[in-house]
């Protein structure tokens, strides 16, 4: 990926009585690290009281020794975050948290919701707290706002019962979730329970996991199960709340499922040891390889990826055409993400500081490299460039995925339509721009195919403008769409 989409976010949800759960979460968090790298935060409960510790920065720099062992309890929620809305600030680090006369919530979100306007209009309607300009003003975060949302509803049926029962923060959760439109995969917890929840299309993996010594993990992607030793059990259905307690794992429905899982995370997003949908994310990615030699085969001396993402496809693309593999770059894994500089030459900096080509690898060959996707261009552009200055005699990029040509609105954050390359550029005009020899594109078929899931599972909006979920209008000027959109028939089923 050249570095101009970014991640979403990543959660985690432990309940795991006698352990140390804030570690076991800080653990978690740090495989779940590439979703996210603007802040971190975790919340624990010893039965009584929630605490919350955020902060903007990676996962190890927000916690150290003396934090992670001032959170005390037996379950816990944990969240790394990129912005996907609302400003980078401390304000909109997760998780989000509100406690009142019915209770305390916290809760964690990787994904975007679409009726943000509705949701604030209708907590302003039923004089909800908070109200809706402190609502903006603390935090322009629709997490904020799905807390506040709950927060209210428990407070309600506390009134509702004379403040005599208990409520449970599992009711009114359940009242809010078929609310929210949009891409969502929640962890939450009360006092004393950890909550799951995936939006009805399950744009956003989660998945459960059985610790060692019997506790529940909640996470965003298996790779966080695996290093903290833990069988995975299931992926969360869409349209799915679990509830872990005491009593282990229950489960209600909110909506009946219907598939439209991201994707791109299967292209980009998702780390390559994780399985997603029941298949490994590194062995889809060779197998893109594969199919991308088949359709765009090149003559050449040599296939390399862009590392790190494009590896794996670029490993299958070699054995498919018989062409050596070899790793024409090397990269200094200290440095960050290219897309934080703020100014193009900066980006440009950041790029020669992050890859540097093999001249002794590359010189004189034919290259083909193998990138995952295109977003703006700028990237490839300056790699090309570097390749042929470190001298490489043709220079053929292959990409494992279609052209982008329209914007994600539920959870990754990708440029305005009108930044998009792949929307304004014909392929043979992207070419031109990159300046390389050729270039060609993975088929949506193809990359559907190499993930062996039926293709009505995925939403590919991106490259298909198909949005399973309906975009509102005001939304879609946001991002400068200014075509309708198609909207995808997805299969349903209970
Ligand atoms: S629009 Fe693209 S990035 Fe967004 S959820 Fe759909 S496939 Fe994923």
């Amino acid at each position: 990926m050249s570095g101009e989409a970014r991640d979403a976010c990543g959660v985690v949800g432990i309940y795991a009585p006698g352990e140390d759960v804030a570690r076991l979460t800080y653990h978690a968090l740090y495989a779940l690290q590439h979703r996210g790298q603007e802040s971190a935060g975790i919340a624990v409960s010893d039965g009584g009281t929630v605490v919350v510790y955020k902060d903007l920065g990676l996962v190890a720099q927000v916690f150290d020794e003396t934090v992670l062992s001032s959170l005390r309890g037996h379950l816990a929620i944990g969240h790394v975050r990129y912005s996907t809305t609302g400003a980078s600030s401390w304000a909109n680090a997760q998780p989000s948290y509100k406690s009142g006369p019915a209770g305390q919530i916290a809760l964690a979100h990787n994904g975007n919701l679409v009726n943000t306007v509705e949701l604030k209009r209708s907590l302003a309607e039923a004089g909800g707290d908070p109200t809706p300009e402190r609502a903006r003003v603390a935090s322009s975060s629709d997490t904020e706002l799905v807390a506040a949302h709950i927060a209210r509803e428990r407070m309600n049926k506390l009134r509702g019962s004379n403040g005599h029962d208990p409520v449970s923060a599992k009711e009114a959760i359940l009242e809010v979730l078929p609310k929210l439109s949009g891409a969502f995969s929640f962890t939450m917890m009360d006092e004393d329970k950890v909550f799951g929840a995936r939006d009805p299309f399950g744009v956003r993996p989660l998945c459960i996991g059985r610790l060692p010594d019997g506790g529940w993990v909640l996470a965003s992607e298996t790779c966080a199960l695996d290093l903290l030793g833990a069988r995975f059990i299931r992926d969360v259905e869409p349209g799915e709340l679990v509830m872990i307690d005491e009593q282990g794992v229950t489960s209600e429905r909110f909506a009946p499922t219907t598939s439209a899982a991201c994707v791109f995370e299967h292209v980009y997003f998702a780390r390559p040891d994780s399985t997603l949908m029941g298949q490994n994310v590194y062995a889809t990615r060779y197998r893109m390889g594969q199919r991308l030699a088949e359709e765009a085969p090149a003559q050449a001396e040599l296939v390399m990826p862009l590392p790190d993402s494009g590896v794996p496809s670029a490993q299958g693309y070699a054995q498919a055409s018989g062409i050596p593999y070899g790793e024409g770059f090397v990269k200094n894994r200290y440095v960050g993400r290219t897309f934080i500089q703020p100014t193009q030459s900066m980006r440009q900096q950041g790029i020669r500081m992050k890859l540097n080509p093999l001249r002794e690898v590359i010189a004189g060959k034919r290259l083909v490299v193998i990138e995952d996707t295109i977003v703006r261009g700028n990237t490839t552009r300056q790699i090309v460039s570097m390749l042929r200055e470190a001298g490489a005699r043709e220079v053929h990029v292959r990409i494992s995925s279609p052209p982008i040509k329209w914007p994600c609105f539920y959870g990754i954050d990708m440029p305005d339509q009108d930044d998009l390359i792949g929307a304004q550029l014909s392929v043979d005009e992207i070419r031109a721009h990159i300046q390389a020899d050729s270039l060609a594109y993975l088929s949506l078929e193809g990359m559907l195919g190499a993930t062996e899931i039926p293709q009505d599972a995925f939403c590919t909006a991106c490259f298909s403008s198909r949005y399973p979920i309906p975009i509102p209008p005001i939304e879609l000027r946001n991002k400068h769409v200014l075509e309708e959109p198609q909207t995808q028939r997805s299969s349903t089923r209970r």
